[in-house]
């Protein structure tokens, strides 16, 4: 199964995807997760990424789409992915439907989490003050400015995604809003569908 998870920073898609990947034995490719890696490798990649990620901008697509390039190639990405975070404009859309179509592949699914832009800010401020109570590391970027500057990369460079995906007939939307479990079921129920 392959999949991909729309929805603006703090719509729930990690959360989602880390349940997918226990249920359906996929791995989850979060862009996000493997730049925080090469920031704290200090990596090339991780140098080019720091500052960009830190002011809550988009790392170029050159980058993302190298590493992504890299990651579906690995054995186990082969039964199959859940993509979090990428693609985040329509050059990285175009860019992965090139990289699938050159192996035979296509996407089963994109499921896009629609939320209230402006309760996310709220939900952010609780993922930071959870991940401090359990003793984790809090994302600099989950600080409210930083966040609303990601909130505006969404709506500048990312929102023209899904409209990309649904003249193509391959989106389906669910709302983000309802509880977790609620998304998950609702989840669920486009991947029954699409199987
Ligand atoms: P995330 O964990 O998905 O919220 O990503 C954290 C940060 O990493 C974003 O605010 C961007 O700076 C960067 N990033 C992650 N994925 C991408 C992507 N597909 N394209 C550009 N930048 C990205």
């Amino acid at each position: 199964m392959r999949l991909v998870l729309l929805g603006p920073p703090g719509a729930g898609k990690g959360t989602q995807a880390q349940r997918l990947v226990n249920r359906h034995g996929i791995v989850q490719l979060s862009t996000g997760d493997m730049l925080r890696a090469a920031v704290a490798a200090g990596t090339p990649v991780g140098l080019k990424a720091k500052a960009v990620m830190e002011s809550g901008g988009l790392v170029s697509d050159d980058i993302v789409i190298g590493i992504i390039a890299e990651r579906i190639e690995a054995p186990d990405a082969r039964n199959g992915f859940i993509l979090d975070g990428f693609p985040r404009t329509v050059a990285q859309a175009e860019a992965l439907d090139r990289l699938l179509a050159e192996k035979g592949l296509k996407l089963d699914a994109v499921i896009e989490l629609v939320v209230d832009q402006q309760k996310l800010v709220g939900r952010i401020l609780n993922r930071a003050a959870e991940a401090k109570a359990k003793g984790e590391p809090v994302r600099k970027d989950d600080d409210p400015e930083v966040f609303k500057a990601r909130l505006d990369a969404y709506n500048r460079d990312t929102a023209v995604v899904s409209p990309y995906y649904s003249a193509r007939g391959q989106l389906k939307q669910i709302d983000g809003m309802q509880p977790i479990d609620e998304v998950t079921r609702a989840i669920d129920g486009i991947l029954a569908e699409t199987a």
